[in-house]
């Protein structure tokens, strides 16, 4: 292995990795590319990590959490994830500027990402202070106490994607910063930049060394490894759900834990007497934002059929409104897809909705003429006459594409709302109280959002049902997923 003997170059063209507390290549001394996906750009190599690193960053980890660490008192940590969030709201343009640049996030939705980033690390500052076992009455015979201690698990490995590189990192370091576990992060090979500024940061705010390592790798290379590796107490994973399917087989070697958050084909229900005004561009942004990029895009849009041709209308135009471009510009609304390889696959989902039989109403294509040339564009797209058949009806896209479905009666809404094996999140639209209750009581998914979307806050848990994953992260069952619980007996009599 290779130390560079230097701090994290914030504008270097090369990034070494964070192990142990310094930047260091692979020891197979690869590198790989990381490219701009406004305009295919290289704008760094980073280190091929594999699994000699995992090894050496998993010791690290260990290392940690056994020494020093262990021994902060909450109080400190608290501090510590206080100065973290500080140091973060100083570096806000430079950790937005990353993002836009590495995974082509409009700069002017990761500015806007600001309280929720920052809510994230304050929320878990508090909830350092706060974790407690129980005193708990037992019926045995003689005096015996019995009380419940909160525990942290170890190593965490956690593993994220490349579509909310800052929000997914803090998802997973902050509980571990808050409940004394130490971690080893593996970035998407796709979007690898922010994740190694935010070790940086830490590192900056006073974090000890090998609290928070950061390979950068494929999945195969430094994933895999690290899902299987022995010495991980926990992984704690965000991706597909085939990836998400062998973690858990990978885990089964020291049966770690394991908390995924997985994909989704989240349904959006709009009944007859919803505001349109409102339910028209939330819907829209529901998935268009990120480019489709996200979980929880609603990408199965069911209309009540009296007012399914208007809303789709409406819908439409709004999504021939949006600006597109590269994400750097402040007015851009849309930015690019992450990569050509998804760009070619989210061009087959198209080609298959017209096969298949769907309208196009808008959108469809590959936005390629000016600048855009260069990217990764696909235009905002609705199609409607979907079938709940169709693989756009059925299948995660991860692009901007929207199939609106009419229904009849609110009952067969919510069946084929329910036919999926997702159940990441779903939306309602509605005025009347009794139906916003009704659905999202009988709606099968982790988040239920009625008349707004996307609201996702640190102190309420988020995750999934069925194949959308298990754990949750937000709210105090989040550091529940970071700690064991002991039970513990003393015979005092
Ligand atoms: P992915 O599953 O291909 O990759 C996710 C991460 O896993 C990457 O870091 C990748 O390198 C790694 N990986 C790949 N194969 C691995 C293996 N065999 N072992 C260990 N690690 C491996 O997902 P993606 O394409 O990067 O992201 C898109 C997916 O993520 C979508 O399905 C999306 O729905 C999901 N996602 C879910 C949430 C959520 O909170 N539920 C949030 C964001 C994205």
């Amino acid at each position: 292995m290779t130390i560079v003997p230097i701090r994290q170059p914030i504008d270097g063209r090369h990034r070494p990795m964070f192990i142990g507390g310094l930047w260091v290549e692979a020891a197979s001394g690869q590198t790989f590319e990381t490219r701009n996906p406004a305009t295919g750009e290289i704008i760094a190599t980073v280190p091929r990590g594999g699994r000699q690193d995992i090894e050496r960053a998993v010791a690290a980890a260990r290392n940690a959490f056994v020494g020093p660490w262990s021994r902060f008192k909450p109080h400190e940590r608290q501090k510590l994830l206080l100065r973290i969030a500080n140091l973060f709201e100083r570096h806000w343009e430079e950790i937005c500027t990353s993002d836009t640049t590495d995974m082509g996030l409009p700069i002017a939705r990761a500015r806007g990402n600001a309280n929720r980033v920052l809510g994230m690390l304050r929320y878990y500052a508090g909830m350092a202070t706060a974790l407690h076992g129980e005193t708990i009455e037992n019926s045995l015979p003689g005096d015996i106490v019995s009380f419940t201690r909160k525990e942290p698990v170890g190593v965490v490995g956690a593993i994220i994607p490349w579509n909310a590189p800052t929000a997914a990192s803090i998802w997973k370091i902050g509980p571990a910063l808050a409940t004394g576990c130490t971690v080893v992060l593996k970035p998407s090979e796709e979007a690898p930049l922010t994740p190694l500024l935010i070790a940086e940061l830490m590192a900056e705010a006073g974090v000890p060394d090998g609290v928070v390592n950061v390979v950068t790798g494929t999945g195969a290379e430094a994933g895999a490894p690290l899902a299987e590796h022995m010495g991980v107490d926990k992984i704690v994973f965000t991706g597909s759900t085939l990836t998400g399917q062998s973690i858990v087989r990978a885990s089964a070697g020291n049966l770690k834990r394991v908390s995924l958050e997985l994909g989704g084909k989240s349904p959006v229900i709009v009944c007859a007497d919803a505001d349109l005004e409102r339910a028209v561009p939330v819907a829209a942004m529901s998935v268009f934002a990120n480019s489709g990029q996200i979980c929880i895009a609603g990408s199965r849009l069911f209309v009540a059929r009296s007012i399914h041709d208007e809303f789709v209308e409406r819908l439409s135009a709004y999504a021939a409104s949006l600006r597109i471009g590269n994400g750097i510009d402040p007015e851009t609304e849309i930015g690019p897809l992450i990569s050509p390889r998804q760009l070619e696959r989210v061009e087959g989902y198209l080609r298959a909705g017209s096969e298949e039989g769907a309208r196009l109403v808008t959108g469809g294509t590959r936005l390629s003429h000016g600048a855009l040339a260069a990217g990764n564009f696909i235009a905002p797209t609705v199609f409607a006459g979907v079938s709940d058949t169709m693989r756009i009806a059925r299948e995660e896209i991860f692009g901007p594409v929207i199939s609106a479905l009419p229904f009849d009666t609110l009952d067969e809404a919510v069946r084929r709302a329910n036919d999926t094996p997702y159940g990441l999140a779903a939306g309602v639209f509605t005025r009347d109280l009794a139906t916003a209750h009704q659905l999202s009581r009988r709606l099968q998914a982790g988040s239920v959002w009625v008349n707004t979307y996307h609201a996702i806050d640190p102190a309420v848990p988020f995750g999934g049902y069925k194949m959308s994953g298990y754990g949750r992260e937000g709210g105090g069952e989040h550091l529940g997923e970071y700690l064991n619980t002991k039970g513990v007996f003393i015979r005092i009599d």
